[in-house]
């Protein structure tokens, strides 16, 4: 039987990426009456939490994309998260270790950047085999006396070469051995790479297609590699198109919103976001562009996928869910849906701690907090008039915070006030003054809760994406 899955690493907000490849998994799935898993891959232990792996389940799962098998609901082959499959990995890399096809390697990290760079200057491929780690004899033995830390290394042909990896889409892909490096399967702790455990539990939990982005084909070589060391069959791999911003750039949360909660948080429904996400290089066989999960699921075929890179486009979408709301729910349903979205407790009890103390009257409500159920805000020049800011600061301190927090991932209050604090520091603003058109960007006024507050719990795409709408 078929079997497919999604491997998410828990290190982030959920990504629509994550949800497009876990609904083309489901699909395959499904139309072949297979199953369809949800593993987490949490080997990177200091960038994975478990607050990202319940937000990734959670947003999967209220998209509709259910699994049979995974981390909360169990299974005939779990653990399904990485990190409580550790001893395994280790007993795989030892074995290929005796075998002669990895091997241990002492080596530095300064050593490799030497290395690097004398390929690197004298022209060649940079990656670096078994032979170029080798070290003599006596240099092992004494590293290995001083309980000097290794890694295990995969072994890779040296020389010239191709390795050819079959697509399910693309057919055969020809990639040069030269450029693939003697890859470290275990990792000096004990955890292993994402190499081995992707291959090992693939291997394990029985999968028999791999469906996922065409960012992981260059990895492809090294996973062949390592099932026919293990004399283990291959699963068939199906590497999809990347998801693009509309200027054709592979999508970025630096120019749009990449959060799944960014799309709940405007209040999309997750049918329509969904019935995107399936447009996204395929299309029915009768062209229409509203279709449901399980009509898509019908009429599924691997092969109509496109591999010229599907545009996310939140027009488009907006367009979409339109219909959705119009054609799909009576007022009842829209005003139940409505409700759910703006009053849910989990959301309200985010906001009543801030704002309880600050009103004498219910009617004090929406103007003081109306803008955490709002999307983008309309924002007039206006606005950012103030006794001790011009326009010019103001643009200039919204514009350094869209590139400052673009790279921030830490979204917890205090955190966020720290670096803002540093960041109005450098610019040579006063905390007060800096803070005043990051108010107006946020929520349209100074007159509310603190910004901070705010920004946490509008969360990072959508903060960004208002900062980003008041600078324009
Ligand atoms: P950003 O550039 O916005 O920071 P990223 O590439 O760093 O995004 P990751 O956190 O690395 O995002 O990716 C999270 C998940 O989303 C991964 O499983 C990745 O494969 C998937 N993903 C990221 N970008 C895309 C994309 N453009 N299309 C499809 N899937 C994507
Ligand atoms: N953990 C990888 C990711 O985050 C999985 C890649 C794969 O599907 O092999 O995308």
């Amino acid at each position: 039987t078929v079997r497919t899955r999604v491997a998410p690493s828990p290190t982030g907000d959920p990504h629509v990426g994550t949800a497009y490849i876990a609904l083309f998994n489901l699909a395959f799935a499904r139309q072949h009456g297979g199953q369809f898993i949800l593993r987490i891959e949490d080997t990177d232990q200091t960038r994975s939490t478990s607050e990202s792996e319940q937000k990734i389940l959670d947003s999967l799962r209220w998209l509709g994309l259910e699994w049979d098998e995974g981390p909360d609901v169990g299974g005939p082959h779990g653990p399904y998260r990485q990190s409580e499959r550790k001893d395994m990995y280790a007993q795989y890399a030892h074995e290929l270790v005796e075998k002669g096809f990895a091997f241990h390697c002492y080596r530095t990290s300064e050593e490799l950047d030497e290395l690097r760079e004398a390929r690197r200057a004298a022209g060649g491929h940079t990656a670096l085999k078994q032979s170029d780690l080798a070290l003599p004899p006596e240099e092992v033995e004494k590293r290995k006396a001083a309980g000097a830390p290794y890694v295990i290394r995969m072994v890779v042909p040296e020389g010239e070469g191709v390795c050819v990896v079959d697509d399910l889409l693309r057919g055969p892909i020809e990639l040069e051995w030269g450029m693939v490096d003697a890859q470290i399967l275990l990792k000096s702790d004990g955890m292993p790479t994402y190499h081995l455990a992707n291959v090992v539990d693939d291997h394990l939990m029985e999968i028999t297609h791999v469906i996922r982005g065409e960012e992981w084909i260059n990895s492809a070589p090294k996973h062949k590699l390592l099932y026919q060391y293990f004399g283990w069959d291959m699963p068939t791999l199906c590497h999809m198109p990347l998801l693009r911003n509309p200027d054709k750039s592979k999508l970025s949360k630096r120019k749009n919103p990449t959060s799944i909660l960014y799309y709940q948080r405007m209040g999309y429904m997750a049918e329509a976001l969904l019935n995107y996400l399936g447009r996204m290089g395929w299309s029915m066989p009768d062209e229409s562009e509203k279709f449901s999960r399980d009509e898509m699921f019908a009429n599924f075929d691997i092969q109509r996928v496109s591999l010229g890179g599907p545009v996310f486009d939140q027009e488009k979408l907006s367009w979409l869910n339109g219909l959705w709301l119009r054609e799909n729910l009576t007022h009842e349903q829209f005003a139940a849906k409505f409700q759910e979205w703006a009053l849910n407790p989990e959301y309200l009890m985010q906001i009543v701690p801030l704002i309880q103390q600050r009103v004498e009257k219910f009617s004090d409500v929406a103007p003081l907090a109306g803008f955490f159920l709002s999307g983008m805000l309309p924002i007039k020049e206006s606005d950012f008039e103030h006794k001790s800011v011009t326009l010019e600061d103001a643009k200039r301190i919204l514009q350094f915070s869209v590139w400052f927090l673009d790279t921030e991932n830490n979204w917890d209050k205090d955190h966020l006030f720290a670096q803002l604090k540093q960041l109005s520091e450098q610019m040579g603003y006063k905390l007060r003054d800096f803070l005043f058109p990051l108010f107006i960007a946020i929520a349209g006024t100074n007159q509310t809760v603190s910004v901070m507050d705010s920004m946490s719990i509008l969360g990072p795409d959508m903060s960004r994406a208002r900062l980003r709408h008041a600078v324009n």
